[in-house]
């Protein structure tokens, strides 16, 4: 790892969104500002107050009043995190963005690695890629990896196992980024669709050194409902074919029982198969449905055109530039 001499005037932006993180605000910050002081000439810090209830605001607004180059912007509640973090895209001014989280679960130590494959290698998409996940439950782990693969063969886009948010977007991309209109922003996908030269920097990732975890499962569960259903039309495509695979057995069944009747005289029994066959019919159809509804659903939101979240306040717009440029505080 050759750390990259700073002469060229570069400028990166960090975008942390955070919700209810006041412990970590501090920590998180003794760890990036060094690293970006070794390794770029211009940064700054852009934080995303995710409509957090406790002090998280208040700590921002103290940490810019020392240091403009941490910047932040609040959103009026809780939007969550994708829209956070495209809220972080549209405002941050460098020339690559790294999204990060608050709990130092993304390495810092990476950063110089995704600025050199940005830099020197020119890349322009830079991921992160979790080689283990020690905070996660088996069961997490596991439905992380089902998801992934049944995402990849249900979309025409590949995203890449086990990569996250954390990762360096250079400002192309991040342009691109923004232009897509939809209001379901489901970040992996995006960042795939939106293609160009894209590498992966394998990490350990550790797990969380203070607060809880801002996703429980059924938070996930959506999220994955969000993702199949914003890059895939499989799940809508699959009842024809189920409809049709249908009709061709319940043809086939009419023609024995029609048969059987012919031949053997009148068929009365057949309150099991009957009961069976109504249930089951029903239960299809409800199924495809409610498939249907989450198509609908994300139709209905979309035709609305509601901004992506609602700015409450932010920290004055400081221009990145070189220490020695800066006015002093
Ligand atoms: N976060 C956010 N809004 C939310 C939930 C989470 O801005 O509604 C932030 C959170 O503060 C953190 C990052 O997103 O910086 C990742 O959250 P967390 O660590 O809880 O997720 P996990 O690592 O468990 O997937
Ligand atoms: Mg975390």
């Amino acid at each position: 790892m050759t750390p990259c001499t700073p002469v060229e005037s570069w400028r990166i932006s960090v975008v942390v969104p955070v919700f209810n993180e006041q412990e970590g605000i501090a920590t998180l910050l003794g760890a990036v500002v060094p690293v970006l002081e070794r390794h770029t000439p211009a940064y700054e810090i852009l934080f995303v107050d995710d409509g957090s209830t406790d002090d998280t605001l208040q700590i921002l607004r103290q940490r810019h009043a020392q240091d403009s180059r941490v910047r932040f912007i609040s959103l009026s509640r809780n939007f969550g995190k994708e829209a956070a973090l495209t809220a972080g895209l549209e405002h941050a001014q460098g020339d690559a963005v790294i999204p990060m989280d608050v709990d130092l679960q993304d390495p810092p130590e990476l950063i110089p690695d995704f600025i050199r494959l940005w830099r020197e290698e020119g890349y322009d998409m830079v991921y992160g890629v979790r080689a283990s996940r020690p905070d996660d439950t088996m069961m997490k782990r596991s439905s992380a990896g089902g998801f992934y693969r049944l995402f990849n063969r249900m979309s025409h886009i590949e995203i890449p196992d086990n990569a996250g948010d954390y990762r360096l977007i250079d400002r192309r991309v991040v342009d691109e980024l923004l232009k897509l209109p939809e209001r379901t922003r489901f970040m992996k996908g995006l960042y795939a669709w939106v293609g160009f030269r894209s590498i992966g920097v394998p990490y350990q990732r550790p797990a969380r050194t203070m607060g809880d975890s801002k996703f429980n499962f059924w938070k996930l569960w959506n999220f994955a409902i969000d993702g199949f259903v914003s890059f895939s039309t499989v799940p809508l495509r699959v009842w024809s074919y189920v409809g049709g695979i249908i009709a061709a057995l319940a043809l086939l069944y009419i023609v024995v029982i029609v048969g059987q009747v012919i031949i053997t005289g009148r068929d009365v029994p057949g309150y099991a198969s009957l009961l069976s066959v109504v249930l089951f019919f029903g239960a299809i159809q409800l199924l495809s449905i409610g498939i249907l509804g989450e198509y609908l659903g994300r139709l209905f939101m979309e035709s609305k055109q509601r901004p992506l979240y609602v700015l409450k306040e932010s920290s004055p717009l400081v221009p990145v530039s070189p220490p020695n440029d800066r006015p002093s505080p």
